[in-house]
């Protein structure tokens, strides 16, 4: 099976082999306005051509801000933004994914938050006369994280 059927197999991967490569995305996008590392249309036509690696081991799946403009516009409706989510997932399961996704993750699994409560916040939620935030209950969360295996995903250290 080529890369580009087993994209379409993915949740949210399906819609992408309806591409034309017309461009209405790329000009939708903000991201692809301010730098040239990320163009939707380039990563559905790479995807399209099965260029599996440079796909999954680059950069340009990551700088995507789902802001869905490309997706609201495609006139091939390829909800875009859902291919690249695809996109990640398959990332994450080579263990091909950026730095800061490790420390959230090590967050979610410690403290149940991606963020931490910084004092800073809590002074601020205090001035506006709410509570404080409370640690998350992290027990249920592990739960979860564990029956869905996002406990194994691991960083894999690429050699340079
Ligand atoms: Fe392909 Fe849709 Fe982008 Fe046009 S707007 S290049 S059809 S994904």
């Amino acid at each position: 099976m080529g890369f580009s059927d087993t994209v379409t197999r993915q949740l949210g991967g399906e819609t992408l082999t309806l591409c034309y490569q017309c461009g209405t995305c790329a000009s939708s996008c903000p991201v692809a306005k301010i730098t040239p590392r990320f163009n939707p249309r380039e990563v559905i036509k790479l995807s399209l051509l099965g260029a599996q690696d440079e796909i999954l081991s680059g950069d340009a799946i990551w700088l995507c801000c789902s802001c869905y403009n490309c997706q609201e516009r495609c006139p091939q409706k390829v909800e875009i933004a859902d291919v690249i989510y695809a996109l990640r997932n398959m990332a994450f399961e080579k263990g091909d994914f950026p730095n800061i996704y490790s420390e959230f993750m090590s967050a979610l699994m410690n403290d149940g938050r991606i963020v931490n409560i910084s004092q800073f916040v809590q002074n601020k939620r205090e001035g506006l006369g709410l509570p404080h935030l409370q640690p998350a209950g992290v027990e249920g969360l592990r739960k979860i994280l564990s029956a869905t295996k996002f406990n194994k995903l691991q960083k894999q250290e690429k050699s340079q």
